[in-house]
């Protein structure tokens, strides 16, 4: 098949332009913008009409900020909005939308307020009755969720995990029964000791997806059971590098998990044996499968072995 040429792309672009400029883009607005989670090739024209547009930007590094405007050729005033100055910047840029300006607020990478900065301002623009627009883009958890194919219709976004390792215990203890996908997001330096609590805290059955430095030249996904993702970062120094989401398939739900009796047998084996051993058993007695009664285990207090 050949590859549209570069005019074709440039002659759908010039379509799209001409109905941005019809677009409306009201002033005293603050626009949430998202940027790429690497590609600089994902930002969408909307975007970009708007980091021209706006009065403003607010950026959670104005350097990262400046940068990526220069690869796309703008140039723009930029002022730093992160944790740190959060109260004198807020009543800034609410000052400045109230004289009518219009204010872009950027995160160094994907959407503000993800696991970013960017929600107390939203919030406190909001609550001063003033328009706030999403113009929305790249995000690594839905691109991780887009590329998991793990077949829940819901997920979980739980961002970064304690680094403490009690918390962090606690955190995933309390999503051990939700039948949605989890969706993490780690750094590489926490990644093995990451795997190891969810492999502690949901057994190795689950799938377990890493999506590693998406829409970058070195992009991987590997999905493999739980049990086994231990093995695969030992197994290249490449595989605990980058940037990473970690999806683990959620629990299967109750109803389906096994039936009342299946359930009854299993408690009356787990006084005797370990949880995998009781899993089996009960599977070959009922049929239930075993991956649904070792997590219904795991779900009665049981710990993974
Ligand atoms: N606001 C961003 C978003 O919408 O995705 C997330 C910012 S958070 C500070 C940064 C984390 O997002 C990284 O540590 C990593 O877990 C994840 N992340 C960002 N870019 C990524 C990429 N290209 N590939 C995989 N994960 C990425």
């Amino acid at each position: 098949m050949t590859q549209p040429s570069i005019s074709s792309v440039t002659a759908s672009v010039a379509l799209i332009a001409d109905e941005l400029e019809r677009q409306q883009f009201p002033s005293a607005a603050l626009y949430v913008l998202a940027t790429p989670i690497g590609n600089t090739a994902d930002i969408s024209l909307r975007a970009l009409k708007v980091l021209g547009l706006v009065d403003a930007i607010a950026c959670e590094d104005t350097r990262n900020t400046a940068q990526l405007l220069s690869r796309y050729g703008l140039s723009k005033s930029l002022f730093a909005a992160h944790q740190h100055n959060e109260r004198e910047v807020t009543e800034k840029i609410i000052r400045r939308l109230q004289s009518g300006e219009r204010i872009g607020l950027v995160s160094d990478a994907g959407t503000p307020a993800i696991s970013d900065p960017g929600a107390r301002i939203v919030d406190a623009v909001l609550k001063a009755g003033l328009r706030v627009m999403p113009i929305a883009g790249a995000s690594a958890a839905v691109a991780a969720l887009s590329a998991a194919g793990l077949l829940s219709d819901q997920f979980y976004f739980a961002g970064f995990l304690p680094a403490k390792a009690r918390q962090r215990e606690t955190v995933l203890a309390g999503l051990a029964v939700l039948p949605a996908t989890l969706v993490f997001y780690e750094a590489p330096h926490r990644i093995n000791e990451t795997v190891a609590a969810l492999t502690l805290a949901y057994g190795p059955a689950r799938t377990i997806v890493f999506a590693r430095e998406l829409s970058k030249l070195f992009e991987q996904i590997h999905r493999c059971p739980l049990g086994e993702a231990a093995d695969w970062l030992a197994a290249d120094p490449h595989h605990q590098r980058g940037e990473f989401v970690v999806l683990v398939e959620g629990a299967p739900e109750a109803s389906d998990a096994a039936s009342v009796e299946a359930q009854r047998i299993l408690e009356i084996l787990l006084e005797e044996c370990p949880v995998s051993q009781a899993a089996a058993l009960t599977a070959k007695i009922t049929g239930q499968k075993k991956n649904a009664l070792y997590e219904l285990a795991l779900q009665l207090g049981q710990s993974a072995d």
